[in-house]
């Protein structure tokens, strides 16, 4: 799922208080989960915004709704009348649910209540994890299902650099070296020989480098 998390509140309060109603719209999917953009969070952030605003005595007046799926155009149908009727919109989503929601309404201020921040996992309760960075051509099956270019710190694709130790990797002792992970699993899957099977250098072409990406579903295309 996309991880994020909320902007600082004094950031917030100054992105509404130019308007006279501002609507938090929130997203019901990754960042429900992470406890980032859901109902409870707009709910949440509505109260702290309405007592920040009467206690500097400006008159915003704050409105809630919560989408499906704000990066879903036709979701974000289900409150698009109630949004048509506000001066700005603090949109609880990830930045492609911002973007989507800046394109549906582009008369209207749309700005972010989050900071976007990976795709990732919880690795414990109430921690997430950075797990793919979406690079386009996936090498999973080649590493043991642990990702050599998220979770490595130098996205290296043929082994450990020289600063592994301990299992851990040189950027911090908080991060484990992906590498180590990967060798320990192998390890135990009896196939530790297929790294001896080189990957080639990566074709990054796929990868936010090549630009922005498009996927067209052949069949379902109009
Ligand atoms: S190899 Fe690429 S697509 Fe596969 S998990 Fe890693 S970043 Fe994501
Ligand atoms: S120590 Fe491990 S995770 Fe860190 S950069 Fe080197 S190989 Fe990658």
């Amino acid at each position: 799922m996309i991880v994020a998390q909320r902007k600082p509140l004094d950031e917030i309060i100054a992105k509404a208080e130019p308007f006279k109603k501002v609507v938090i719209a929130g997203c019901e999917t990754c960042v429900a989960e992470c406890h980032a953009g859901g109902k409870k969070e707009v709910e949440i952030l509505a109260a702290q915004l309405r007592i920040a605003f009467n206690r500097k005595m400006v008159p915003v007046e704050i409105s809630e709704c919560s989408i499906e799926r704000q990066c879903e155009p036709e979701m974000i149908e289900s409150c698009a009348e109630q949004i048509a009727a506000e001066e700005a919109v603090l949109s609880l989503a990830c930045g492609v649910g911002v973007q989507q929601m800046a394109e549906r309404f582009p008369n209207l201020p749309v700005f972010p209540g989050l900071n976007t921040t990976f795709m990732g996992t919880h690795s414990a309760p109430a921690k997430w994890e950075e797990r793919c960075a979406g690079c386009g051509n996936c090498v999973l099956d080649l590493t043991a299902g642990i990702c050599p270019i998220a979770r490595c710190s130098k996205s290296l694709l043929n082994g450990p650099c020289g600063g592994a130790h301990d299992g851990k990797c040189e950027v911090s002792e908080e991060i484990p070296c992906a590498w180590a992970e990967i060798v320990e699993r192998l390890t135990k899957q009896g196939k530790l020989g297929q790294l001896r099977q080189i990957i080639p250098a990566k074709e990054w072409d796929t990868a936010r480098d090549g630009g922005p990406r498009k996927l067209i579903h052949g069949e379902a295309a109009p």
